[in-house]
């Protein structure tokens, strides 16, 4: 059976995090494929980057990746989709395969946040890049058993390497005119500096 791991975010703009611990994970888990579902417009956040360029960066991040797939799914939809929406249409694509779904560990905190989380816990198993050396493991060990114990979520733990970065913060270093070479994939760069993204406060 082929596996194939799913990996949203608003990715405004994708960076160098994103990208390795898709890599990281689909080598841990032996995944056959890393599917990036850019989002259209979440409920929290303001976006000025419309979906379209989201989408954009990542398509030209992932291009040297064979194993890497970008999907419109969300960003197509006129209305605001929630995850438990997009993993059901999914698995009616991905009949015979079986699916994870990726997340940093800032995720995993918000997961009892999630629409519906309960009903996503039944549809899919999460699996969330930790790194090692610089967790409280016993504050992650009670969000797993919170996650458990309410809603029936099954997640997985990788250990994986971790770049301290974040889009807000390369938003920021934009904003301030710092270089965000070696955080952001430069064909990436280069878009966000055509487009004149990231330039001044929303
Ligand atoms: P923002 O700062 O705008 O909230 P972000 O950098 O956290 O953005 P998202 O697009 O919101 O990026 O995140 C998509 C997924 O990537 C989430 O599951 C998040 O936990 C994970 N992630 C983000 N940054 C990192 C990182 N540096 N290392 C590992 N995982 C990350």
């Amino acid at each position: 059976m082929k596996k194939y791991g799913i990996f949203g975010g608003t990715f405004n703009p994708i960076h160098y995090g994103h990208l390795m611990i898709c890599e990281y994970l689909k080598e841990e888990l032996n995944l056959d494929k890393v599917i990036f579902i850019p989002t259209g417009s979440p409920p929290h956040k303001d976006l000025y980057v419309s979906a379209k360029d989201r989408y954009e960066m990542v398509k030209l991040a992932i291009s040297s990746n064979p194993s890497f797939e970008i999907s419109n799914i969300e960003t197509n939809r006129v209305k605001l989709s929630y995850t438990v929406d997009t993993v059901k249409e999914l698995k009616k694509i991905y009949k015979e395969e079986k699916l994870y779904f990726l997340i940093g560990l800032d995720t995993l905190f918000e997961l009892k946040t999630w629409k519906k989380i309960e009903e996503l816990s039944k549809e899919i198993e999460f699996v969330v890049a930790l790194r090692p050396k610089y967790i409280d493991i016993e504050e992650i060990n009670r969000e797993l058993k919170f996650l458990q114990e309410n809603y029936n979520t099954k997640v997985k733990i990788i250990h994986t390497p971790l770049y301290e970065i974040s889009s807000t913060e390369l938003r920021e270093r934009i904003k301030d005119k710092k270089s965000v070479k070696y955080l952001i994939p430069e064909k990436v760069v280069n878009y966000i500096k055509e487009s004149g993204f990231y330039k001044s406060e929303l």
